[in-house]
């Protein structure tokens, strides 16, 4: 179970109100039984249910049973696109092992209206069923210009675009060491401006993922998976 509070021995943990019903109604537990509980920060802990009320369970912190780990240092950056693909490429980034997921605004993205609670909601679910002890944040959208000129020095950028990179797996090992961002563009693609600021920064990789057109989400689990391929661990 991700909860938000933290988790230290003999300490109480109080998971929210549906979380609560979960564990007494669906998972039947009842004071004394035990379940592993995890918050992104302080590890997996075991936790037994020390009271169970109307207004909620409480449990308590009872010893850790695996220490925090964090997977790569890789972010998905992907322009914000329908909701139901968006909501897909968070569940599949959460699964892929980023870090984070930052929703960009381009100049051709009809950004759909972003519901982040629902995408944290998702990313939180995916992390849990994949058994990874942190749970990938997920940004404000936030303008491409903007992004990149508050890029963070050494980051790289394995940009993906369609209209012809190197070939991912070489290149992305090429390019050595060092904490990577992945970029994603909307349906309608990057403008040729935007095309031609990416190509010139120096912290840019533009890779293919084949001489097909994708979708943004396919894109996105492509990219990703040849990222895990090549540089990930
Ligand atoms: N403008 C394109 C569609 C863009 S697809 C068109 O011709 O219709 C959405 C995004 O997915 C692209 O901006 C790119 O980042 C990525 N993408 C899709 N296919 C790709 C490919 N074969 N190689 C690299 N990136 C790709």
């Amino acid at each position: 179970l991700h909860v938000t509070s933290p988790l230290a021995a003999a300490a109480p943990v109080a998971p929210t109100l549906d979380q609560s019903r979960y564990l007494t109604q669906v998972m039947r537990l009842k004071a004394g039984d035990d379940l592993l509980v995890f918050n992104g920060r302080d590890g997996e802990w075991r936790c037994t249910v020390a009271e169970v009320l109307k207004k909620g369970v409480i449990l308590r912190a009872e010893e850790q049973v695996r220490p925090q780990t964090f997977g790569p240092d890789l972010e998905l950056i992907v322009a914000v696109v329908k909701k139901a693909r968006v909501e897909t490429i968070v569940e599949k980034a959460a699964e892929l092992g980023a870090r984070r997921v930052r929703l960009v605004l381009t100049k051709r993205t009809n950004a759909d209206r972003i519901r982040l609670d629902r995408l944290d909601a998702i990313a939180e679910e995916a992390a849990e069923q994949t058994g990874r002890m942190d749970v990938p944040a997920v940004d404000d959208p936030i303008k491409l210009d903007a992004l990149l000129d508050g890029w963070e020095t050494g980051r790289r950028l394995m940009f993906c675009d369609e209209t012809g990179g190197a070939p991912a797996v070489s290149s992305l090992r090429d390019a050595g060491e060092g904490p990577w961002s992945i970029l994603i563009g909307p349906e309608g693609g990057f403008s040729p401006e935007e095309g031609e600021r990416l190509l010139s920064l120096p912290f840019t990789t533009a890779v293919s993922l084949g001489p097909r057109i994708l979708r943004a989400d396919t894109a996105a689990i492509a990219a990703m998976t040849l990222w895990q391929a090549a540089v990930g661990d």
